[in-house]
């Protein structure tokens, strides 16, 4: 069982548009996203010209497919799972979010079709097209819940976009180990009590908060390794200034002999 969603298996359904210049956004946003099936119910003064406009050319394809039906019932009569979106919370509904959602289509898009319905911009989806759904989405905001036709097919077109991606492989770079890290720690000890930062009395205790944070932050293997790499710089030059001084020392003190002589 793949672990990915068939986005050929999803269509988006909007319901009773009331502007043409919506049905040309949703198509661009299904293009953006990879969904290529859109179903049109009963829209209000079709303009197709308007539609195009904001589709751009891009979605024409979306446009050549897509098909107009007279009901709400006919266009999902083919369809397996429907989906209703809704801006309103409350009620009975169980109303899941679109992260949600889209994980529990994942093993249904495999083999069925799949329909999103989108209600129209001033009411919504009344409560006999909700009865045609089999689960509803809401995409939480702030207390303004209704998002504008188009946009609600944009963050639903993207949360399925996505866990198409969920199966790829991403590159996940080693993370130091334990024995790295203890390493780095000690160095970094030594390195801290010589420079005078942290107090030689009692190193741990000041190490602690050092300690934890290098761990916290869940270095990779080869930070470690850089790292490692700049306490040896700092105490190559530590101790190459030690020396200059002593060389710097012995030059003064033969002149001085010298002078003296
Ligand atoms: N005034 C209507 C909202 C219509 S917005 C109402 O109160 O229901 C047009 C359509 O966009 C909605 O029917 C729904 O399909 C979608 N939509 C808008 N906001 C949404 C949200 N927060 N979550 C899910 N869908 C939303």
């Amino acid at each position: 069982m793949s672990d990915r969603i068939r986005l050929e298996n999803i269509a988006i359904v909007l319901h009773q548009p009331r502007f043409s210049e919506n049905i040309g956004a949703a198509a661009r946003a299904m293009r953006n996203m990879g969904i290529r099936r859109l179903r049109v119910v009963d829209p209000h003064m079709y303009d197709f010209e308007r539609v195009q406009r904001m589709a751009t050319h891009s979605a024409a394809d979306v446009l050549r497919d897509m098909e107009i039906f007279d009901s709400l019932a006919d266009a999902l009569a083919e369809c397996e799972y429907v989906v209703g979106t809704t801006a309103r919370l409350g009620g009975q509904r169980v109303v899941n979010t679109p992260p949600r959602m889209v994980q529990q289509l994942i093993p249904i898009s495999q083999e069925n079709r799949i329909a999103f319905v989108f209600g129209r911009e001033d009411r919504g989806l009344s409560n006999e097209d909700l009865r045609l759904c089999h689960s509803l989405v809401n995409i939480p905001t702030a207390e303004f819940s209704s998002l504008n036709m188009a946009q609600a097919v944009m963050v639903i077109c993207y949360e399925l976009f996505t866990a198409t991606l969920a199966g790829k492989k991403t590159f996940v770079p080693r993370m130091a180990n334990r024995f790295e890290l203890d390493g780095m720690l000690t160095d970094l000890k030594d390195v801290l009590i010589k420079i005078s930062y942290i107090n030689p009395e009692n190193p741990d205790y000041w190490m602690n908060h050092i300690r934890s944070f290098f761990t916290r932050i869940q270095l990779r293997a080869r930070e470690v390794s850089i790292i490692r790499g700049l306490i040896r710089q700092v105490n190559w030059y530590g101790e190459k200034r030690y020396r200059d001084g002593l060389e710097e020392q012995k030059a003064a003190d033969k002149t001085e002999e010298c002078t003296r002589t």
